[in-house]
């Protein structure tokens, strides 16, 4: 089985957003970006590259969830960090840009 993670408040970088996969070959639920997601439907590879480098083939649905990835959750919280940082940085620039213009 596998489970979407939802998003950050409104305004985030989609960058947070990923997708919980368990793998047939490991047992573990790793955290693959939605834009891994679309490369490997394009390509119809039927795998999918995790954020810790695993190559994941998605056990059945019908399956329970594995145990979360540790290194795949750290990650993860790495980038929506990245990412609200971001778009902090991105709103304190659009301000002074705005107070400067006449
Ligand atoms: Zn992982």
């Amino acid at each position: 089985m596998s489970g979407i993670t939802a998003p950050g408040p409104a305004g985030q970088p989609s960058a947070s957003w990923v997708i919980w996969v368990t793998c047939s070959q490991d047992q573990r639920e790793h955290a693959v970006a939605d834009d891994e997601i679309a490369v490997a439907f394009l390509e119809h590879s039927g795998t999918y590259r995790s954020l810790c480098g695993h190559t994941i083939l998605p056990q059945s649905m019908v399956e329970p969830f594995g145990p979360r990835c540790t290194r795949c959750h750290t990650l993860r919280e790495r980038r929506r960090t990245t990412a609200r940082s971001a778009a902090s940085a991105a709103k304190r620039i659009a301000r002074r840009l705005l107070r400067s213009t006449p």
